[in-house]
């Protein structure tokens, strides 16, 4: 084909993948629930290279997919059955540190850069990026640019959106965007890299980025605590809040069903504390001070929790590879869940304060619909994110008849308990094509039509990254069939 002959030679052979077996890391996400064929990958060394791409697919009207680590959560990585077969634009090759400047604290890097190699080369110039997730041996900070990851630091330092000051962008017509300011401030109208970062490649390729560093934390303390319930966390999160201040950096919430899935399917890996029944906390406390003085402030805080009755039981690690390994029993969750069966995963935010009630009412809603299903629920509770997930064996699940309108209602049982609490359905995996029918559902028709112009206005053609983030027309108009302002306007 014309096409794939001309990547190859902007790009060398090698760097257009077309055979079954070295595209098939990149047609299947990470669940392993979605598959299907793509035109090519192309492997581009550098920014112009991408762009180069771009109006090569344009001249062709081919649909384009970015691809980072491949990890997405919401199938947002991955060619979709229907439509045009994409070219698999994969950003593997471009992974240069391009610059660290630790007097503004920041750092340039290549979008294909993964994201522990980020850490890594912050903490080699003594600074923190302080992004950090379960996938960051794999996702790059492009795809945790185009999703907004947000991760365990969230409580302390933001989500990704606030840790990125500026972005090199090639748009849709294959132009590119110099918007690479190092600057903290800068009210100069519109402020562009918000609308990438977490639009999920539907807008541009990001290629490269500026990140905000922070002080390299000299002292950690870490503790994993038992409680009864989500109550009892949330009173020992506000504790911890009032005594610690920025200086806490993540409160992470497991229960008990959590916890046995990870013992069991993943080795190596222990329950911190003797009784596994009940719910679990990890709790960090981060700072750049002498680590003596952070320890005796945990020891503090846990002896009140504890007098007060808040907690059952506490483990302080007092090693770095016990801090290690309890931080490896929080990383390894959502390994766990792909092995142990098959997981409705929501990615719920509600207020904080209002984290005990979801538990409690997604749960009821579920039971309603399936009367002793096993919940298990993970998730920053810092951040009022959880994960609460209605979990089925593998047996249990292909025993299911019509699984698709069981899931269906599963998810909408809880994403009402969530909008109840005036909660989202997606708090830091995106879209992806998994969640374009809450959008239909829960977003307000005013700002849909908005995301539509922005759409619009950037990708005219739809060809990134088709049928992400934006619900289709059919299920938008059933919905809002009386919108004027959407008449005429071109599906995306
Ligand atoms: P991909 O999966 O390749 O792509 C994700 C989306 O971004 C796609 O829509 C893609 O088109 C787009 N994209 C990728 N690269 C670019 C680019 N250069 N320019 C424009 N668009 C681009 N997420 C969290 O937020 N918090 C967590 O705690 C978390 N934990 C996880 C744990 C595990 C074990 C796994 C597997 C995933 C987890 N995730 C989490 C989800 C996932 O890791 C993140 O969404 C991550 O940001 C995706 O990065 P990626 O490079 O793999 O992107």
């Amino acid at each position: 084909m014309a096409l794939i002959e001309a990547f190859k030679r902007l790009l060398g052979d090698a760097a257009v993948l077309t055979r079954d077996a070295d595209l098939a890391g990149l047609t299947e996400d990470w669940r392993g629930r979605f598959n299907a064929p793509a035109l090519c990958a192309v492997l581009p060394a550098n920014t112009e290279q991408v762009a180069a791409i771009v109006r090569l697919c344009a001249e062709s009207g081919v649909p384009m997919l970015p691809q980072g680590g491949n990890t997405s959560l919401c199938g947002g990585a991955t060619p979709a059955d229907e439509g045009k077969r994409p070219v698999i634009v994969a950003l593997r090759r471009m992974r240069r540190i391009r610059s660290i400047d630790p007097i503004n604290n920041t750092m340039e890097v290549d979008a294909g850069c993964v994201l522990a190699e980020i850490h890594e080369a912050a903490a080699a110039a003594g600074r923190l990026y302080p992004v950090s997730l379960g996938a960051e041996g794999s996702c790059q900070i492009g795809g945790t640019i185009g999703t907004n990851a947000g991760g365990t630091g969230v409580l302390r330092y933001g989500n990704t959106r606030d840790n990125v000051l500026g972005l090199e962008v090639v748009l849709p017509d294959g132009s590119i965007w110099d918007g690479l300011s190092a600057l903290r401030k800068n009210n100069t109208g519109y402020d562009l890299k918000h609308l990438f970062i977490g639009s999920e490649g539907t807008l541009g390729i990001v290629t490269g980025a500026v990140l905000k560093l922070h002080p390299l934390p000299t002292a950690e303390a870490v503790a994993w605590l038992a409680v009864d319930g989500p109550q009892k966390a949330l009173d020992v999160l506000g504790l911890f809040q009032a005594s610690c201040s920025s200086r806490l950096s993540a409160f992470e919430l497991m229960n008990d069903n959590q916890i046995r899935l990870v013992l069991e399917q993943v080795p190596g890996r222990r329950c911190p504390v003797a009784r596994i029944d009940g719910w679990h906390v990890l709790v960090e406390l981060s700072d750049t001070g002498d680590a003596a003085a952070l320890a005796a402030t945990l020891q503090t805080v846990l002896e009140r929790a504890l007098d007060a009755g808040l907690i059952s039981d506490a483990i302080v690690a007092s090693s770095e590879a016990q801090r290690k390994a309890m931080w490896l029993v929080r990383h390894s969750v959502s390994e766990a869940n792909k092995k142990a069966g098959v997981g409705l995963t929501s990615d719920t935010a509600v207020p904080v304060s209002a984290v005990p009630a979801f538990i409690e009412q997604a749960a009821a809603a579920v039971r309603a619909l399936v009367p002793d299903l096993p919940m298990v629920v993970v998730g920053h509770m810092g951040d009022g994110n959880i994960h609460f997930i209605p979990f089925f064996t593998f047996e249990a699940w292909s025993a299911i008849e019509d699984r698709d309108v069981l899931a269906e209602r599963i998810r909408r049982a809880i994403d009402d308990a969530a909008a109840a609490l005036r909660g989202t359905f997606s708090a830091e995996h995106g879209i992806g094509r998994t969640l374009t029918g809450e959008m239909a559902r829960y977003k307000p028709p005013v700002e849909l039509a908005l995301m539509r112009a922005v759409k619009q206005a950037f990708d005219p053609r739809g060809l990134f990254n088709p049928g992400r983030v934006l619900p289709p027309a059919a299920s938008y108009l059933l919905r809002h069939p009386m919108q004027p302002s959407d008449k005429g306007r071109p599906e995306t």
